[in-house]
């Protein structure tokens, strides 16, 4: 009896020259490609089967779909819990918009807030599998802290690179994890962090968690396993909504990671039979830096960078999108959107109204919404699936506003209390 292999991945294929390399730490891109000076990112291909079909109809838990994701040794997982985050129905989001209905996917309730537990889930197993001791990435907040957890649960260094405007928040939640924390002064060329992290995987052994380094030119460095654990969100949004995927799900971007993950785990439920079409893909973006935006509109193939102004949706400043999130979101005929700042307040207040308290970056898949409903792409009969990818209370600088400090003082008297009411 042949047993069944943990994962049902096969090898790393580079989606610019076509040619596979066996699975590996290949943080350095494809290997055929960088022999003759250009950049080749690389996927993780599978070999799916009828019992992996079956499988993800009764999945749960994270996990439980461990067939479809790139970790081949079970013994190298550590899991905080990630996934299986609730599907909200946003009735009346739905009837403004004038669709069917609209669901939020919280991923705000992943174990260090934020969906990037899933990618760093992933990743850390990955480095562990493959005998690596530390794990590194940049980040603007919710990547550092989330691969700080996960090293620590897997018992692994981890050191964060962070941007000089890095919120103490976030610095302080690193070390809470045991991890480095460090702030990288800004260069004037720039791109002096993407040779940074070269020279710490090649001359120091770390492990890069991110696939998308800001600034890379061509994507040539990177870690390609990581988003493979965004492909859940798909594969859990498709069982909450009992087997039916919706027309639109609609995502926020910066690096593009997510988006792109996502978009791979809808063509693994059309691949195995269990949907007939895979959503339209929403990128939104904060109209101060727009990258994957403005690709779409010039319908251009690759990513320019673009200047970046300041935005409250701090998890989605990033010069340059990858090309993998501009691809989906041409191959699903879907759509990129700019918000601007006014757009991004507005739906994040709403969001409040409503209960849920989600990062601006994620206020900009409602924004989009309005946007897309008030332009008439939307149908009557079509579902839409926003994802809350963040929790407000990562960033608390977003509540220090005029409103906070106008909060009544007032002595313990039923009169003063009515008198504010
Ligand atoms: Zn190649």
């Amino acid at each position: 009896v042949t047993r069944r292999p943990y994962s049902a991945a096969t090898a790393l294929v580079c989606t610019t020259c076509g040619q596979s390399q066996p699975l590996g730490p290949a943080l350095l891109g494809c290997e055929c490609c960088r022999s003759v000076g250009r950049a080749g990112a690389l996927a993780v291909a599978y070999a799916p089967d009828a019992e992996d079909a079956r499988t993800l109809r009764q999945a749960r838990g994270f996990w439980s779909t461990h067939r479809l994701l790139p970790v081949a040794d079970p013994g190298a997982v550590a899991s905080l819990g990630e996934g299986e985050t609730p599907l909200l129905p946003l009735a009346a989001i739905a009837r403004a918009c004038g669709v069917r209905d609209v669901h939020i996917k919280m991923e705000s309730l992943n174990p260090t807030l934020s969906y990037k537990d899933r990618t760093n889930a992933v990743a850390v197993a990955v480095a562990r599998q493959f005998g690596y001791d530390r794990v590194c990435c940049t980040s603007s907040g919710n990547h550092g802290v989330s691969l700080a957890a996960y090293a620590a649960a897997a018992g692994l260094r981890s050191l964060v690179l962070f941007p000089p405007d890095a919120p103490p928040s976030v610095v302080a939640e690193v070390r809470h994890y045991g991890g480095t924390p460090v702030i990288i002064e800004p260069e004037p060329q720039g791109g002096s962090v993407v040779s940074l992290l070269e020279r710490l995987h090649r001359e120091d052994g770390w492990f890069l968690s991110n696939r998308n380094a800001p600034q890379v030119t061509g994507r040539r460095f990177g870690n390609p396993f990581g988003l493979e654990g965004y492909k859940t969100i798909a594969y859990e949004l498709w069982r909450q909504r009992d087997g039916v995927l919706p027309e639109w799900c609609v995502v926020p971007v910066g690096g593009g990671d997510g988006l792109a993950g996502v978009w791979r785990g809808f063509q693994d439920l059309v691949r195995l039979g269990l949907a007939a079409a895979a959503p339209r893909m929403v990128a939104c973006q904060p109209a101060s830096g727009a990258s994957i935006v403005e690709a779409w509109r010039g319908r251009l193939t690759t990513v320019p960078p673009v200047t970046v102004a300041p935005t409250a949706a701090l998890s989605l400043i990033d010069r340059r999108s990858g090309e993998h999130a501009l691809r989906a979101v041409v191959e699903s005929g879907g759509r990129a959107v700019a918000l601007d700042e006014a757009a991004i307040q507005a739906a994040g207040g709403e969001l409040g109204r409503l209960g849920l308290s989600l990062e601006p970056s994620s206020a900009t898949t409602l924004a989009a919404l309005w946007e897309l409903a008030g332009a008439s792409v939307l149908g009557p009969a079509d579902s839409v699936v926003i994802l809350g990818t963040g929790a407000g209370l990562r960033w608390p600088a977003t509540y220090a506003d005029a409103r906070v400090r106008d909060v009544p003082r007032v002595p313990a008297t039923m009169e003063a209390v009515l008198s504010v009411l």
